[in-house]
C-alpha cells in the first residue's frame, strides 16, 4: 500500500520587499499562492500610497490639504472611498482618545519641518495660530466620496496609513488563498494566521537601547504595532530633542517618560491609531485608557528609565528578554 503525504510539508515562503510610504516593508507569505499574492499586496499599497500621500500631487491627500477657500468658506472635495473610510475611523480615533489621535495636525507638524527635513522650533505665536486650524472634528463628510473642509484645515494620515495598509494587505493575501503570511511594513508587524506548522509567530519588541529585542510576543491572526520617540527627531539648537510625535493641545512634540508604546490587537489601522494616542497620552492616561476601554487591545509600553508596562492578558503570550530595571503589570 502506498502512503501519499500531503502536500502540507511543501508550504514554501515567498518574501517580497518595497519600499513605500516612505518605509520599507516586507510580506512574507507561505503556500503554491504566495508569489502572486504577494505582488498584489505590493500593487495595493503602492496604489493607496498615491490616494493617501501628503507630497504626491493629485493624491486625495494634497488635494485636500491644497484646495483654496476663502477663511470662511468650506470647500467641497471629492474623494476616494479609502480616503473616506480613513476620515470616518480618524474621527473615531479622535473622539475616543480625546484628540490625543489628530489626524489634523499637519500645519503644526509642517511648521516645525518634519515634512521637509528643515527642522526648527517655532515661536510660540505662530504654534497657536496654526493650531486654530487643527480641530479634526470640523471636517465634514457627505455620503462616502465628498468631503468638506474649512480653511486651513489640512491632514497627514501618517500616524494610521501603514496600519490601514497592512489591514488591506491581510484581505487580499486571505482572499488570494494564503493562509499564513507575516508583513513587517517598517516595524509594523501584521500576521495572518499561524506558522505553516501550526505554532504562533513569535515577534521581537525593538530595543530603544541596544539591538537585540527586548521582548518576544506570540501571535496568531493579530498586529503588533508601535510608537516610539527613537524613530524619528530632530536635536533643537537648544541640544533638546524633539520628536515626531505631537501633542495637540500644546502644538509641540511630545516629552514625555516614554520611549516607546506597542499596541497588540486584530486590527492594523486600530493598533496604529492607539499606538500614535497612547504616546500622546503618557503612562499614567494610558493605563487609564485601557482599564476604561472594552480590553479589545493590550499594550507594551517601555519607559525612559528601563522599564517595561504591560497589560494583563499579555503574560502568557510575552517572554522578556532584556534586564529591566522595572517590570510592572496592568490589571
Ligand atoms: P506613528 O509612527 O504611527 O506614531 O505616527 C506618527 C506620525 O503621525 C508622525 O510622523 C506624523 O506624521 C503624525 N502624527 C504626529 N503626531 C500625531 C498625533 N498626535 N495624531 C495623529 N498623527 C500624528
Ligand atoms: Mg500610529
Amino acid at each position: 500500500m502506498f502512503v501519499v503525504f500531503a502536500s502540507s510539508c511543501s508550504q514554501k515562503m515567498e518574501s517580497t520587499s518595497f519600499t513605500a510610504m516612505n518605509t520599507y516593508m516586507t510580506v512574507k507569505s507561505y503556500g503554491k499562492k504566495a508569489a502572486a499574492a504577494n505582488a498584489l499586496v505590493q500593487q495595493e499599497v503602492e496604489r493607496l500610497e498615491e490616494i493617501l500621500s501628503t507630497t504626491i500631487e493629485g493624491s486625495d491627500v494634497y488635494r485636500i490639504n491644497n484646495s483654496n477657500n476663502s477663511d470662511d468658506e468650506f470647500t467641497e472635495i471629492p474623494v476616494r472611498t479609502e480616503t473616506a473610510f480613513l476620515i470616518k475611523r480618524g474621527a473615531e480615533f479622535y473622539q475616543m482618545t480625546s484628540g490625543a489621535f489628530n489626524p489634523a495636525l499637519y500645519p503644526v507638524i509642517r511648521e516645525w519641518g518634519f515634512t521637509t527635513g528643515e527642522y526648527k522650533v517655532p515661536e510660540a505665536g505662530r504654534i497657536q495660530e496654526l493650531l486654530k486650524f487643527t480641530d479634526f472634528s470640523k471636517i465634514e463628510i457627505s455620503g462616502s466620496s465628498e468631503i468638506s473642509r474649512p480653511a486651513g484645515l489640512q491632514l497627514d494620515f501618517g500616524a494610521i496609513g501603514k496600519g490601514y495598509a497592512g489591514d488591506r494587505a491581510v484581505e487580499i493575501l486571505r482572499s488570494a488563498g494564503v493562509t499564513s503570511a507575516l508583513l513587517d511594513f517598517g516595524g509594523n508587524i501584521q500576521v495572518l494566521g499561524a506558522k505553516p506548522d501550526g505554532s504562533d509567530w513569535t515577534v521581537g519588541v525593538k530595543n530603544p537601547w541596544g539591538e537585540e529585542p527586548v521582548a518576544a510576543v506570540k501571535l496568531r491572526d493579530a498586529c503588533m504595532i508601535t510608537s516610539g520617540g527613537y524613530e524619528r527627531f530632530f536635536t533643537g539648537q537648544d541640544g533638546k530633542k524633539y520628536i515626531h510625535i505631537f501633542d495637540s493641545k500644546t502644538g509641540r512634540p511630545v516629552e514625555n517618560d516614554l520611549e516607546s508604546v506597542t499596541i497588540i490587537c486584530r486590527e492594523g489601522i486600530y493598533g496604529d491609531a492607539l499606538s500614535t494616542a497612547l504616546f500622546v497620552m503618557g503612562l499614567d492616561k494610558a493605563i487609564e485608557f485601557w482599564q476604561q476601554s472594552a480590553c479589545d487591545f493590550d499594550f507594551i509600553i517601555l519607559t525612559k528609565d528601563k522599564g517595561i508596562v504591560y497589560t494583563a492578558p499579555m503574560e502568557k503570550s510575552i517572554s522578556l528578554l532584556f534586564d529591566f530595571d522595572s517590570v510592572r503589570l496592568v490589571e
